[in-house]
């Protein structure tokens, strides 16, 4: 017998299943309001032009290295130059973690690839239990449980009832988790939360990293979205800030998982751009180039090495002064943009948690509708949102947010 021919199908994509459908849809009015990506208020997908120009640069420069040769497998050495100076220097104010050669850092495929290297990494040496939040990027789940982890435990995180965080069970969970021998690994996200758009506030994160101390668990910070929570990338890097305050929290145990990503905040999407850093416990090097070692081995075996192009644009951005510039202002209009779609919702539907600075940030707003009223949104109107209920703010333009408003004020009577 084939077991091949016994493959079941596996199911669809909630995200991408959607916009298939959405391409399918005849209404001239349908609007897509499922992915992640940002677009400007005309609609469109574009590219930054601090990332623009860095292309060009590129193109006409014939020194910079421009062959297609292979990157290492830990990726481009000026990226981890760059990146490690933007991401630890700049941005979380701890220069020393770098001249204390602290921090084993990977080139990876985008955030999903830091964090399934995360995972298998974790799993491998140190623990096969990782608690997520309830809800999150649906792929998380996926990302654990393909790579070395049977399970995930969820921790309260979103009161579908109240639209808030659930702040006390998401202590009282932590708290009254069992120890089976190992410590736990807690998956945070470092802001814009996905899918709720909801962040506990500074105080709430505060309280929670005091107990995740406490518990001796592993901070594994998945930062997809830094710069757009308030348009300052570095102010956004505050949950890395709050976790390397060593007043308060002077030896992790067994350090921090960053897993950062380009994709959304220098609009590289589909170039794959981003990393995975380890902040470890105390600086030794022999650790370092353990871990490092291990890092690598785990890279081999399934890609052998990250691809080029998108990080060679990231390296002249950063090391560019006024492209770099240009880039922090690139940020700004777009989340000044997404504001301003907060805005014109709230204008129409009153709905206050639009624009709740303190708590809703980045490119998602959780509308709290059934699954029956998103499909009443879909099969009516043709907006399409994600089935739990998550609304991108990108698609929504000066074109459609009357006839959008009108259609989410009706299917929420
Ligand atoms: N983490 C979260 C929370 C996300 O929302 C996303 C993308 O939507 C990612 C990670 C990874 O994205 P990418 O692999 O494109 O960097």
């Amino acid at each position: 017998t084939s077991l091949v021919e016994k493959v079941p199908l596996a199911p669809a994509d909630k995200i991408l299943g959607l916009t298939a459908f959405y391409n399918r849809d005849p209404n001239p009015k349908k609007i897509n309001l499922t992915v992640g990506v940002y677009q400007d208020a005309w609609g469109k997908v574009t590219t930054f032009p601090s990332v623009a120009k860095s292309q060009k640069l590129i193109d006409n420069d014939l020194l910079l290295n421009k062959n297609l040769s292979y990157l290492p497998i830990t990726g481009c050495k000026d990226f981890e130059t760059n990146v490690m100076n933007f991401l630890f220097k700049e941005s979380m104010h701890h220069p020393e973690l770098i001249e204390q050669d602290r921090i084993s850092f990977i080139q990876t495929l985008s955030g999903t690839g830091a964090v399934a290297i995360a995972a298998s990494f974790l799993s491998t040496f140190i623990t096969n239990e990782i608690s997520v939040p309830n809800y999150s990027w649906a792929n998380h789940t996926n990302i654990f449980t393909k790579n070395g982890f049977p399970s995930v435990d969820y921790y309260p995180y979103y009161d579908r009832k109240t639209g808030q965080i659930d702040f006390q069970n998401w202590i009282n969970h932590l708290k009254n988790l069992p120890f089976l021998g190992k410590p736990r690994g807690i998956l945070l996200h470092a802001s814009c939360h996905n899918p709720t758009g909801l962040d506990p506030t500074r105080q709430q994160w505060e309280k929670i990293i005091d107990t995740i101390y406490e518990l001796k668990m592993i901070p594994v910070i998945d930062m997809a979205y830094q710069g757009l929570e308030t348009g300052n990338l570095i102010e956004d890097a505050h949950l890395l800030r709050l976790c390397l305050n060593t007043d308060k929290y002077p030896h992790w145990n067994n350090g921090i998982f960053l897993c950062q990503s380009f994709a959304k905040n220098m609009g590289l999407y589909g170039e794959r751009v981003g990393s995975l850093s380890i902040v470890l416990p105390e600086a030794d090097s022999q650790l370092k180039e353990r871990v490092n070692s291990q890092l690598k081995r785990i890279v081999r075996g399934i890609y052998s090495s990250p691809p080029g192009y998108g990080s060679r644009i990231a390296n002249v951005l950063l090391s560019t002064p006024n492209l770099k510039k240009q880039w922090f202002k690139d940020v700004k209009s777009m989340v000044e943009r997404l504001q301003s779609v907060r805005l014109a919702m709230f204008e129409r539907l009153n709905w206050p948690d639009l624009i709740n600075k303190e708590s809703n940030h980045g490119m998602f707003y959780f509308t709290r509708f059934s699954e029956g009223q998103v499909n009443e949104l879909r099969t009516k109107y043709g907006i399409y949102l994600t089935l739990d209920g998550r609304l991108s703010l990108s698609g929504v333009n000066n074109y459609n947010v009357d006839y959008l408003c009108e259609a989410l004020q009706n299917v929420s009577k």
